[in-house]
């Protein structure tokens, strides 16, 4: 199936299996703030894990979890007080606001980033009422707030739009502590908060999400090899967790493109199917050359020196490779890939065999409940052999136990969610104590004795 024909199945299902809720629905929501449910926030977990253990698998990156609020010259430093805007545009009828680069996007036009002069945006009218628009002004993107009872200037903080500067202002704590060599990385999974002007498409952009980045510290020669490697790492990575290979693609930014730290990029994008055409694709994450931007920029600022010695004892501050990808996105990105309707169903035997069968085959890792326990009645004796089951396993794994509607039922609900095991309980388990247990992709069955599960599953999940 096209992912332009998944999307809204996957935000249906997302809603009603417990994967993602709009937030402070009861009040109407909050746009483009999502909250995530039970499901959700084992999946998004399994996400931030995968990424964790292979970035802390390396011996040449450690890790840090540094606060959402930061000292607020870090953002003079940074450049986003002055430099993390968008081009702003409003609609004089209707009053609609949009961002003017995504308007010429949308034309076909390619938007001029550079902010020393306007946006050309002579031929655009408003596209939900052809209505004429207002120029073009830079909006800074992020959040205020204040520190201690007084609303004023000098107590003005922000929400970070990026967990890489308190990566930077920790470099030389970091090195130092962890007698770290060069080159080396420091990892970090963290909320950033973004005032986004346009909001759409789902948890794909909102204003508070999750980043998982790497900042791999570097000497400048041969900056150029570390660049290429990570590039590849991190497309692999994707790969290794099941995104396939055609929703996969790399996109290098144009020079007038670049954002103001940055020397060379590259977005991973994924096919996110949001429209039919190319601009399905879209950022997954960003790989970049920052420079030595970050750590001199900080250095001035901050007064503080930060820079390393090389091989012949010459001091020179270190250049950053960057890693940049989004907890959400990624998330997404997994469901989408995931998602499989088999028209007509799998089995013959369910009154429903006429209906959609949705299979949803993340990778085990990512899997939020990875088994599930079903008793083939409610039958006392059943539930007490069951319950042992569930007991036996529960430490090592997420699993959930299922005793209501017809078993065939039970399995597509399991399948639905993308539980790769459903262990069935039934009544000559209690005369041989085996189970069945049913693989959701292809749905054979293995009969396996109660106690040799744990073998069963710790050689099924490595
Ligand atoms: P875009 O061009 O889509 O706005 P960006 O280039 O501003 O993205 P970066 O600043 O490179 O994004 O941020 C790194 C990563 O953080 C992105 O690749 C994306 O996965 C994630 N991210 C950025 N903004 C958002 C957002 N508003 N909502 C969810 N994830 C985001």
């Amino acid at each position: 199936m096209e992912n332009s024909r998944k999307i809204d199945k996957v935000v249906n299902l997302a809603k009603r299996r417990g994967f993602i809720f709009p937030s402070s629905e009861i009040y109407g929501g909050l746009n483009s703030i999502y909250d995530y449910g039970p499901l959700g926030v084992e999946l998004k977990k399994n996400v931030k894990k995968a990424w964790w253990d292979f970035m802390m698998a390396r011996k040449d990156v450690v890790g840090l979890d540094s606060a959402i609020l930061a000292h607020p010259r870090t953002w003079e430093a940074s450049g986003h007080l002055d430099g993390f805007t968008d081009p702003l545009i409003d609609c004089k009828k209707c009053k609609n606001r949009f961002r003017a680069d995504h308007l010429l996007e949308k034309k076909g036009l390619k938007p001029d980033f550079a902010k020393t002069k306007p946006m050309d945006m002579k031929d655009i009218k408003c596209p939900e009422c052809g209505g004429e628009l207002t120029d073009v002004r830079q909006f800074n993107l992020m959040f205020k707030t204040f520190m201690g009872p007084v609303e004023d200037s000098a107590s003005q903080l922000y929400l970070r739009p990026e967990t890489a500067q308190g990566i930077y202002t920790n470099f030389l704590n970091t090195k130092e502590s962890m007698r770290m060599k060069m080159p080396f990385g420091i990892a970090q999974i963290g909320k950033a908060f973004r005032n986004e002007i346009t909001t759409e498409n789902f948890i794909f952009r909102m204003r508070e999400f999750e980043q998982m980045e790497m900042q791999y510290f570097v000497h400048p020669d041969g900056k150029d090899d570390i660049f290429d490697t990570w590039k590849k790492l991190r497309k692999e990575w994707y790969l290794s967790l099941g995104l396939s290979k055609e929703n996969l693609r790399f996109r290098e930014h144009e020079p007038d493109e670049l954002v103001h730290y940055a020397s060379k990029a590259f977005d991973i994008e994924y096919n996110f199917g949001f429209s039919e055409s190319e601009a399905g694709f879209k950022e997954l994450e960003g790989i970049h050359d920052r420079g030595d931007w970050d750590l001199s920029r900080h250095q001035k600022f901050s007064g503080q020196k930060l820079i390393v010695k090389d091989d012949d004892n010459k001091d020179y501050t270190p250049h950053v490779v960057e890693t940049s990808g989004g907890v959400d996105r990624a998330t997404l990105a997994f469901l989408i890939d995931a998602y499989d309707e088999i028209e007509g169903g799998r089995t013959t035997t369910t009154k429903s065999v006429k209906d959609a069968e949705v299979v949803l085959r993340l990778d085990k890792r990512l899997a939020p409940i990875k088994i599930a326990v079903l008793p083939l009645s409610k039958k006392v004796e059943l539930s007490k052999k069951s319950n042992e089951v569930y007991d036996s396993l529960v430490s090592k794994y997420r699993i959930r136990y299922d005793e209501t509607g017809s078993i065939g039922k039970r399995y597509r609900r399991q399948d639905e969610i993308g539980t790769p095991y459903c262990v069935t309980i039934d009544f000559d388990t209690l005369e041989n104590n085996q189970v069945t247990v049913r693989d959701r992709d292809t749905m054979e069955q293995d009969h396996v004795v109660i106690e040799e599960l744990e073998s069963y599953f710790a050689e099924k999940f490595n």
